[in-house]
């Protein structure tokens, strides 16, 4: 499946085959550390889990205010103009942006309708989604493009008509972001020093572009999801350490793959307190891969996966997996980040629910004839709805009981 220089640049991303996500499931058992290196926690808001307060409403507020380039035209710019998409992909996408937007301002009815109607003109698992859908080689918005984030946002949609209105969850789980400051380490100069393992020693930064708003958005649907598919039980909210300890931590470049030597590292220094209130970590590096080189190679680089700390998961991802090719734009984040997200957090639910067997070998989904037969669909996103409604749903121990262990 990876034929197009786009995968090239976000190789961590999704189901772009079997070797890109070479840091799924990693497991690294446990360890502690001492947290005195440089790391500095910093709350986003009031972070009140007490279900008897507003805190729900003080969450769902973690994930609105606004971002500056809201124009879908301008990310059409961006990379070509509206011409360089599929007539379908920018139809779906600007249908899809309307709804999710839609439902974060409590337009639930406004929002259902909208996705409804993607649904009546593109069938889930149907031929209408192969055909007028397209995206210029160096932006991702998956494949089918969009698809994943229109499922994730039905199901959330569905969710809804079972609670009431205002419903906060019994407890909120939290995602911790740990942006590493910098990376250092040997840079090919040429295709030929990929292979050969020289090159110049370079130290890569963090981008100063990412900002923490830009979390918010490229998260807000897929907090929303766990909401929907633990059935209200859980809720979620984002906090964020920056790690600089005056070192850049060692990286390095080989065929395919491009990033820090030990990407564990960063969660041995994570103070006990951090430790103790975290459900979910992301750990961030700068992007190291060649990015003067891409456009020469025929392959990518894989950058990251999902790995666990202390049965925790952990996605692992560069800050180029949110700033885009090119820059930080709102509709990357909203209409593609969430599938990244889907992905990387299904290893997870696959792996809490063992006796089901539903990841034999690494992406064994992609290959539809190893699906269980009695599930439908033909992408993987059809894949982890209906082991969703298939397996996980009315499980015991329970979704939520196995999330929240
Ligand atoms: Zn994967």
């Amino acid at each position: 499946m990876v034929t197009s220089k786009k995968f090239a640049s976000f190789v961590m991303i999704i189901g772009v085959g079997g070797a890109l996500c070479g840091c799924d499931r990693v497991s690294t058992g446990d360890d502690t550390g001492e947290s005195d290196q440089g790391t500095d926690t910093q709350s986003t808001d009031g972070q009140d889990t007490d279900s008897t307060n507003p805190a729900g409403q003080e969450r769902e507020d973690q994930f609105k205010g606004s971002l500056g380039n809201t124009d879908v035209n301008a990310f059409y710019d961006m990379y070509g103009g509206p011409s360089a998409f599929g007539d379908n992909t920018r139809d779906v996408m600007e249908r899809f942006l309307l709804a999710e937007e839609a439902l974060y301002n409590g337009f639930v009815e406004e929002s259902r309708d909208i996705v409804d109607g993607i649904w009546d003109d593109y069938p889930i698992a149907s031929d209408a989604w192969t055909q007028g859908f397209s995206t210029p080689t160096d932006v991702n918005l998956d494949s089918p493009n969009v698809y994943g984030s229109v499922r994730m946002l039905h199901r959330i949609l569905e969710y809804l008509e079972t609670v009431p209105p205002n419903h906060i969850p019994k407890r909120v789980l939290t995602h911790t972001m740990i942006e590493v400051d910098c990376l250092s380490g040997i840079m090919p100069r040429t295709a030929d020093e990929i292979e050969q393992g020289t090159g110049e020693e370079t130290t890569r930064s963090f981008s100063t572009s990412l900002e923490r708003h830009h979390y918010y958005r490229a998260h807000r649907l897929f907090g929303r999801y766990i909401e929907a598919i633990t059935e209200g039980a859980l809720g979620y909210e984002i906090k964020f350490i920056r790690q600089d300890d005056g070192e850049c931590a060692p990286a390095g470049v080989k065929k395919g793959w491009a990033g820090p030597l030990n990407w564990y590292e960063p969660l041995t220094v994570l103070s006990p307190e951090v430790e103790e209130e975290t459900d979910l970590y992301t750990v961030l590096f700068p992007d190291f891969r060649p990015t003067h080189l891409l456009a020469e190679l025929d392959y990518g680089f894989t950058t990251g996966g999902m790995g666990s700390h202390q049965g925790r998961p952990v996605f692992i991802c560069t800050d180029a997996a949110f700033t885009s090719q090119h820059a930080v734009h709102d509709t990357h984040l909203r209409a593609y980040n969430p599938h990244w997200l889907h992905h990387e957090y299904s290893h997870h639910l696959h792996s809490i629910y063992p006796e089901y067997n539903l990841e034999e070998t690494d992406h064994s989904y992609f290959d539809r004839s190893t699906w269980p037969t009695d599930f439908e669909g033909r992408w993987q996103w059809d894949y982890y709805d209906e082991a969703y409604l298939k397996r996980y749903r009315g499980s015991s121990p329970s979704l939520s009981e196995r999330i929240d262990f």
